[in-house]
């Protein structure tokens, strides 16, 4: 079986090519590294053995033959293969020794490019490696060797010559010793130079100075491995050119508690606008069993929760019904969300409130005219919306579509979340089960974020106050609740 020499990028995961997160999936065994993007193996499928190869960014390794055997063996096996590296495996990620120890045995072998770290830091740094009027040639070398070994790999004087950009792996430690050989051989002092830490990364740190005094600064500023460094003229179009870190939530970690099957948009979003993201999914979806609904009894069917036009929709396929069978009645969704989900579905709802709670729903069904009306939803639902139909004389059917269960957390996921800037919540369950979870140590420094009034309620019951409520009660209100008040407020001391 064929064995991919796979690049899983630089750090962010998004920067993962299609084709190697097609193989991950895939993959019967995966054989990693340290540095590979966080969540880059969350994709692969639940049985999948994962083998770390323990290389360290920067160390030597002296395991590389045993990591050769253990590809050819699971290889000759018929499994396979994925062996997963950070940024692009042929450049200094020893890809093409493993290339040639599988040609030698006669194992197939494939090769994913990744995107490299020495392109992608910069690049996430602001820094272009080439620039028409600043540099026309890049070198990428590795600063793993001690310069003053006489019998160095690296021609520092050609490098020192070199007329473009250098960018060096491997190197932060060594650094001011690199600078000065460079210096020595030629190359002006004063000339631009960076240092990116755990570039693309949230946490990406970066120091920019001179060539003379760069390693110094790296040094002073405590950066450490994974880190390269860029030198050359181009480096000075950071200071137009930098934007990572002028996302209006950069350098702020936000905690997502919402059901995993539900986070991922929100968490999308989040880290679009720069933040760090926690995952801690306090609460899971758990669907309950039953039959569908009688739907033609109803005139008026009222959706409140994206899940739980999934889960009609899913009792109706299994009855071999589809968006036909809600033709007679009006369809009512509590918010854009839900709308979104019943449009997915080929429903347009007749009815959507102005803002998104119960209330809101009960007073736009006002002049709707109905007699018998369905409800599906969660089982621990308010009851707002069924008492207020039936004081208006409607008959009204709830059907619990679903349990909201909670989700267990792992120690350092609590933890990590107790550190936070910001922890959001997007609904009443997601209070009482996260807090359920932290066993009455709650959110520490963390801000709560709340989407609306009855989550705040519930926050409050618990002695949380909300730092910041949604004044639209929707995920985009309770994102833009957010910007706003991270505007208004300091970065966090820890990080700023
Ligand atoms: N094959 C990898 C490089 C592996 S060598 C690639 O193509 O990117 C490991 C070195 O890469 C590290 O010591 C560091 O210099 C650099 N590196 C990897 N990821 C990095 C990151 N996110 N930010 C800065 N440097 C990184």
């Amino acid at each position: 079986m064929t064995v991919y020499l796979v690049g899983a990028g630089p750090g962010d995961p998004g920067l993962l090519t299609q084709r190697a997160i097609e193989l991950i999936r895939s993959a019967e065994v995966i054989v990693h590294d340290r540095l590979v993007p966080a969540g880059a193996l969350a994709a692969a499928a639940p049985g999948t053995e994962l083998i770390y190869a323990g290389k360290e960014g920067g160390g030597p390794s002296t395991e590389q033959a045993a990591i050769e055997r253990l590809l050819v063996e699971h290889g000759r096996a018929g499994r396979r293969v994925v062996r997963l590296k950070g940024g692009d495996p042929f450049v200094f990620g020893r890809g093409g020794e493993e290339a040639e120890a599988l040609r030698a045995t006669g194992v197939p072998y494939e090769v994913v490019p990744g995107v490299t770290a020495g392109v992608a830091a910069p690049a996430y740094a602001g820094i272009p490696v080439t620039h028409r009027a600043a540099a026309s040639a890049v070198a990428f070398l590795t600063g793993h060797e001690d310069p003053a070994k006489p019998d160095s790999a690296l021609d520092w004087s050609a490098l020192a010559a070199f007329p473009g950009t250098l960018v060096i792996y491997m190197g932060v430690r060594r650094l001011s010793a690199i600078a000065e050989r460079l210096i020595t051989a030629g190359r002006a002092p004063e000339e631009p130079a960076a240092v990116i830490e755990r570039g693309t990364a949230p946490g990406q740190r970066v120091v920019k100075g001179s060539l003379g005094r760069i390693g110094q600064m790296a040094a002073d500023a405590g950066l450490g491995p994974p880190a390269l460094a860029v030198i050359g003229p181009v480096v000075a179009l950071r200071e137009e050119l930098a934007w990572f870190e002028h996302r209006p939530l950069a350098g702020r970690t936000v905690a997502v508690t919402r059901a995993r099957a539900q986070a991922s948009g929100l968490a999308a979003r989040l880290r679009e606008l720069g933040a760090e993201v926690i995952e801690a999914p306090a609460i899971r979806i758990a669907p309950i069993d039953g039959p569908v609904p009688d739907l033609a009894r109803y005139d008026l069917i009222c959706m409140t929760s994206p899940n739980a036009v999934a889960l009609l929709f899913e009792r109706m396929a299994g009855a071999g019904l589809d968006a036909r069978a809600l033709a007679g009645a009006t369809v009512a969704a509590i918010g854009p969300g839900t709308a979104r989900a019943l449009r997915e579905r080929g429903v347009l709802a007749d009815v959507v409130p102005e803002k998104f709670v119960a209330e809101d729903l009960v007073r736009a069904l006002q002049e709707v005219p109905a007699r018998r009306v369905l409800i599906p939803r969660a089982a621990q639902a308010r009851d707002v919306l069924p008492d207020a139909l039936r004081a208006r004389g409607l008959e009204v059917d709830v059907v619990p579509l679903y349990d909201t269960v909670a989700e267990p957390l792992a120690p350092e996921t609590l933890a990590a979340l107790a550190a936070a800037d910001y922890v959001t919540f997007t609904s009443s369950s997601t209070v009482t089960l996260l807090l359920g979870a932290t066993g009455g140590r709650g959110i520490g420094r963390a801000r709560a974020v709340s989407i609306g009034p009855v989550t705040s309620a519930t926050l409050r019951e618990h002695g949380i106050e909300p730092a910041v409520e949604a004044s639209r009660h929707d995920v985009e209100g309770l994102l833009e609740a957010l910007l706003a008040a991270a505007q208004a407020g300091p970065a966090s001391p820890s990080r700023a």
